[in-house]
């Protein structure tokens, strides 16, 4: 029987956001920690944190959960007290339904428990001047030996304080993204055996300057998309707390005048 219906918390929600929008050049993926829980005879799944791990290879149109990505999200939910639940990934400039492969790669996970499911963010896609984006939370059924596209009800709820992980994940994706940078050009430079030849041929040197130059973008990108408006963000929510102790600190005084 598939999952009835997916419960995700503001933050965790902004967390995945801010990394579907970090790049539009591939597909992001992160495994989603909570817990899974029978309301009337039914599964509902409650996703309380993220589990974001360096790509050790990057395609551009294809993601797939990797048994290390799957190791370090387990490492991490058990830290937490919480379960590998699902899966997300984004297709920037592409619908939001599961592809083929999308479709395999639940229905895959679904053998190892049946309640898991994934969360696709279509993103960058525009329509008349209006940026989309659409979400759609699924599981895979198999219909006639074929993957089948099942859609599961998503509900965002409210958090009433910033809970401490997601503001350590959310400052900590501008780093996992910089690392996987770095990991490309250092690839880069072992593949093309150009590291100690710089001065071989043209060829190599041109490659090198290539290579450079987008890893130079990558880090800007990095810093543009996802650095600046993160700070900003952190800015606001300490705005926030700050007025929030205000205003307990002012109540706790009545109280007390009031003894
Ligand atoms: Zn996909």
């Amino acid at each position: 029987m598939s999952l009835s219906r997916t419960y995700m918390s503001s933050s965790v929600f902004q967390t995945c956001l801010t990394h579907a929008f970090s790049t539009e050049r591939e597909e992001i993926m992160g495994l989603l920690l909570g817990r899974w829980t029978k309301v009337k005879e039914k599964d509902v799944a409650y996703i309380e944190a993220i589990s974001i791990s360096r790509r050790l290879d990057k395609l551009k149109d294809r993601v797939e959960i990797s048994p290390e990505q799957l190791m370090h999200a387990m490492n991490e939910g058990e830290k937490l007290k919480l379960n590998v639940i699902g899966w997300y990934h984004s297709h920037p400039h592409l619908i939001v339904s599961p592809s083929t492969v999308d479709l395999r790669t639940q229905l895959n996970m679904q053998t190892l428990d049946h309640r898991f499911f994934g969360i696709i963010f279509s993103c960058f896609n525009q329509e008349d001047n209006v940026q989309r984006l659409n979400i759609t939370c699924f599981q895979s059924s198999l219909i006639d030996s074929c993957p089948g596209h099942l859609e599961i009800p998503l509900i965002i709820t409210d958090d009433n304080t910033y809970p401490d992980y997601s503001l350590y994940q959310l400052s900590e994706l501008p780093n996992i993204l910089f690392s996987e940078e770095k990991n490309s050009f250092e690839e880069s430079l072992q593949k093309k055996d150009i590291k100690d030849g710089l001065d071989s041929t043209l060829a190599n040197k041109l490659t090198y300057q290539h290579n450079s130059f987008i890893y130079m973008e990558g880090i800007s990108n990095i810093v543009d998309k996802l650095s600046m408006p993160i700070y900003q963000n952190i800015e606001s929510i300490n705005s926030q707390l700050k007025d929030d102790i205000t205003k307990l600190q002012e109540r706790k005084n009545n109280l007390l005048n009031n003894k």
